[in-house]
């Protein structure tokens, strides 16, 4: 997968990219990332990208024949065009799986008081990391390439790792425990030392259900159950606490 981070802050990406999973996935040629500035686009002597706007108000504007060249320049016929913007899509895991699949991505960081509305034609989709304005789109593009860049094939050890994860199947993760067993007087959960795989399996399925109750009852709305999982709730709802802490 291609990446290319349209931005008036390329040095902003240095460190993000640089570490961990990420990196990694640079280095193994799993992914491909450019932070290309959007001032090489602005013409004249000053390099203008913002513009006062039109009918007055406060703040600037990104200039429409500044970012349509940056965007021309390096859209090609798979690429998606995505704009991060507090009016866009909620980003979820199911959008983030979806756009995992895409050949280039072409992610636009606004700035100041936006971009152009004008723009918005050479857009394909709008995403938003969440209800609240931040100042660039920046932190919000190292967001989605994170979340993305995660999910491409080979980069994380194991693959299993982004199947067995919060919001995949529509629940949260089942807690982790590691050594030492016990701490402080507090002990790891029998079930997990007992080596019985059965067991394991649904003293976590029945965890993430628990969890998903507490924290995310929005989140149990929206699926559908099996037979086990319709017993394990039950057993929740029920039969009270019983060794699922
Ligand atoms: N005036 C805009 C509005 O009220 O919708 C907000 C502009 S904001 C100060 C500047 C830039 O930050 C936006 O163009 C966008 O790229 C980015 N941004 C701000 N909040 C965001 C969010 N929640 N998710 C993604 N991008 C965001």
């Amino acid at each position: 997968m291609k990446i290319d981070i349209l931005t008036l802050f390329p040095a902003m990406f240095a460190s993000p990219f640089n570490e961990s999973i990420i990196e990694r996935a640079r280095t193994r040629k799993l992914v491909e990332i450019n932070t290309v500035n959007i001032r090489d686009y602005a013409l004249g002597r000053h390099q203008q990208v913002d513009d006062y706007p039109y009918g007055g108000g406060a703040g600037m504007v990104m200039k429409f024949d500044v970012l349509s060249r940056a965007i021309g320049s390096l859209k090609g016929e798979n690429s998606r065009v995505i704009y991060l913007s507090p009016q866009g899509k909620p980003l979820d895991q199911d959008t983030v799986v979806r756009v995992a699949r895409q050949e280039h991505l072409i992610l636009l960081c606004g700035h100041y008081e936006g971009i152009d509305e004008r723009i918005m034609n050479l857009v394909d989709e709008e995403l938003s990391i969440g209800d609240y304005v931040l100042s660039g789109g920046e932190l919000a593009a190292m967001v989605v390439v994170d979340a993305v860049t995660r999910l491409i094939p080979g980069v994380l050890g194991d693959d299993n790792s982004s199947q067995e994860e919060s919001f995949v199947g529509g629940l949260l993760e089942y807690p982790h425990y590691t050594r030492p067993r016990i701490y402080q007087g507090e002990e790891v959960p029998e079930t997990l030392l007992s080596g019985h795989h059965e067991q394991i399996r649904l003293w976590r399925k029945k965890l993430s259900l628990k969890r998903t109750l507490i924290k995310r009852p929005d989140l149990l709305l929206k699926r559908e159950y099996d037979q086990e999982e319709r017993k394990l709730l039950e057993e929740i709802l029920f039969n009270g606490e019983k060794k699922t802490k």
